[in-house]
């Protein structure tokens, strides 16, 4: 839910302070969306069931999306089994390398080999279409962000579900890459680290506003938004005057909490 990094407090507990982690369930499969402070407790959420199979595809690789991954406890079993995927990295890098460099002294005490679970990576290019698992189908596309960064849109038996975030729109003109991937989808989650009020400080930052996330749902004909990437800055009451403006703007459009449930 959150950007940039943690805020634990008392003035974020409604909304939250880790970062980005969404669980996606498509029948029987589990998909992982971001490895953020988030992704610690879903591991332990998950306890001890087993053995467990699960794909987890990163927007991208900036600290507040994989710092979760060192503390992912169903990660270091060796019973488990996971497919990492990357779709900013090519040509230049691969995911495998730059999950390494986190884990690696002086920054961080074991390596990435520590990871027991039989994982394989997976860069693709942004754009593709992937087929993780038969009749789950996920279109891709590159977003405005430094270093880059993918957009997903899930489908599954008749229902999209979108997750954009991180990206910069350029006011006055809706990025065609975004529209062409959520069309019609039930929900889009989008980076609404800003109000439109504060934009003009950040830009070159590579974040969005949740007033250009009605825009886009607008204009592309998705059911619900669900404003996300919240920026440490805002607290639990700056977020409820948030909602309550998107609430006026959109009605049904959804303020991302930590352990929210959407059902598609
Ligand atoms: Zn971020
Ligand atoms: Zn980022």
């Amino acid at each position: 839910m959150r950007g940039s990094i943690p805020c634990p407090g008392p003035e974020y507990v409604r909304y939250g302070g880790n970062t980005s982690c969404l669980e996606v369930r498509c029948g029987s499969r589990l998909l992982i969306f971001d490895a953020g402070t988030g992704l610690r407790a879903f591991g332990r959420a998950l306890g001890e069931q087993g053995p467990l199979e699960a794909d987890l595809f990163f927007t991208h690789t900036h600290f507040d999306h994989i710092t979760g991954l060192p503390f992912f406890s169903p990660a270091f079993k060796r019973e488990n089994r996971f497919r990492f995927w990357a779709g900013h990295l090519l040509p230049e890098h691969r995911l495998y390398d730059v999950l390494c460099d986190l884990m690696m002294a002086p920054l961080f005490p074991v390596p990435l080999d520590v990871l027991k679970a039989d994982i394989s990576y997976v860069d693709f290019k942004p754009r593709e279409t992937l087929e993780p698992h038969p009749g789950i189908r996920i279109r891709t596309a590159p977003l405005n962000h430094p270093n880059g960064a993918t957009g997903y849109r899930i489908e599954h038996r008749g229902r999209a579900f979108c997750y954009v975030t991180d990206t910069e729109h350029v006011p006055g003109k809706m990025d065609e890459n975004i529209l062409g991937l959520i069309e019609g989808a039930d929900f889009l989650v989008y980076d609404s680290t800003y109000t439109e009020a504060e934009l003009p400080r950040f830009t070159g930052w590579g974040h969005s506003t949740w007033e250009e996330g009605v825009r886009l749902c607008d204009a592309a004909r998705v059911k619900t938004l669900v404003i996300f990437h919240h920026d440490p800055s805002h607290d639990d009451a700056f977020m409820d005057r948030v909602a309550k403006n998107a609430e006026k703007a959109r009605p049904g459009t959804l303020v991302a909490r930590e352990g929210m449930v959407l059902g598609a």
